[in-house]
């Protein structure tokens, strides 16, 4: 049997014995020295790594320690080519390959964790943003409602006789819908998670038709009924949220939502959310027999307003030049739905 010249390092002491050793594959290896004679059965081998273009490795045993076997030898290198492992097959493209290869391996790892943070992590960020159980994202709705609330001056009136409105809509499954109309010059609305509407003074004032307002009303619980918010605000402050994720806190991710009550307000939804809002909103209109015409024809008072590009509703609710054709589209169809009188009384009180 051939024997090979080696080294043998027992896993005890860092002495080097220097060894014949014999292999039988699947069998045994077999190391001859000092007047020993050592058969270690092929089983008790962990791993066999090769180095370069003659370097094997054996190591032996379960735990760290191993014993390792050390052969130089090209020979044994081409018999136990089939037992290495994959990253020592890597190990030897490196080296074989030299520094071209570990340039190349290098650009790739960080052309991959580029993508992912670039892509993968705002994506799982909506994800994880759109799946934090409702009655988190209700306190988390309210801790920022509060928040707004405590520095703005509400309109008692209007915002009674809104919520008595849509009380008699069915608007949403999932949320009791708690409207709130703050005076304010700003022509805005926002939905926040859990529930919550905050209409400003300013752009019920550029309505002329309570048609507009449910248009508005049906856009905003849209953004809440699926999740918009959290989604949007979840791709934006992903990396926190992966952190707290992997560090699995869990009651982590809730406040450190509820701390980005600042990023939260800043929010603007991408364009496919916002389709989606105006879309499903269209169509939670026309379940509620209300003339969904609404909605475009708000859409075009703001878009009328909006010279300098800085209005409010359009910055927060990007307009897109679809926005408007899309429903058009969408609502060709449509017949006109004259105001139900309930509708048309309570647009009287509200305008006084
Ligand atoms: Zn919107």
């Amino acid at each position: 049997m051939i024997k090979y010249s080696g080294k043998y390092f027992d896993g005890v002491t860092s002495k080097q014995h220097l060894v014949q050793v014999a292999i039988v594959e699947d069998v045994k290896i077999t190391l001859y020295f000092e007047d020993q004679e050592l058969v270690i059965p092929f089983e008790e081998v962990n791993t066999i790594e090769h180095f370069g273009n003659q370097t094997t490795y054996f190591k032996i045993g379960k735990d760290f320690p191993y014993r390792t076997i050390e052969i130089d030898s090209a020979e044994v290198l081409q018999r136990t080519k089939k037992y290495s492992s994959v990253a020592d097959k890597l190990h030897i493209d490196i080296a074989q390959g030299g520094i071209k290869n570990v340039i190349l391996i290098t650009a790739i790892t960080f052309l991959f964790f580029g993508f992912l943070i670039v892509y993968g992590l705002p994506f799982l960020g909506e994800i994880i943003g759109g799946n934090i159980q409702k009655k988190k994202k209700k306190s988390i709705g309210e801790a920022y409602y509060k928040q707004f609330v405590a520095s703005s001056k509400v309109d008692t009136f209007k915002t009674n006789s809104i919520n008595k409105l849509i009380a008699n809509y069915s608007l949403s499954a999932k949320y009791k819908i708690n409207l709130t109309v703050v005076e304010s010059e700003q022509k805005n609305a926002f939905a926040l998670p859990g529930g919550y509407i905050v209409i400003f003074t300013g752009i019920l004032e550029e309505m002329d038709k309570p048609e507009q307002l449910m248009g508005l009303v049906a856009h905003e619980v849209t953004h809440i009924n699926h999740r918009h918010s959290m989604r949007a605000l979840g791709r934006s402050i992903s990396s926190y949220l992966l952190f707290s994720w992997v560090i699995g806190d869990a009651a982590g991710i809730t406040s450190v939502l509820v701390e980005n009550y600042n990023q939260f307000m800043a929010l603007s939804y991408s364009r496919e959310l916002e389709a989606d809002a105006d879309k499903t909103g269209a169509e939670l209109m026309i379940k509620n027999k209300i003339d969904p015409k609404g909605m475009i024809e708000l859409m075009n008072i703001l878009k009328k307003e909006d010279k300098d590009g800085q209005q409010e509703f359009l910055q927060t609710h990007p307009l897109t030049e679809n926005r408007i054709s899309n429903l058009k589209k969408q609502l060709a169809n449509q017949k006109e739905v004259p105001t139900p009188p309930p509708l048309a009384f309570f647009w009287q009180e509200f305008k006084k």
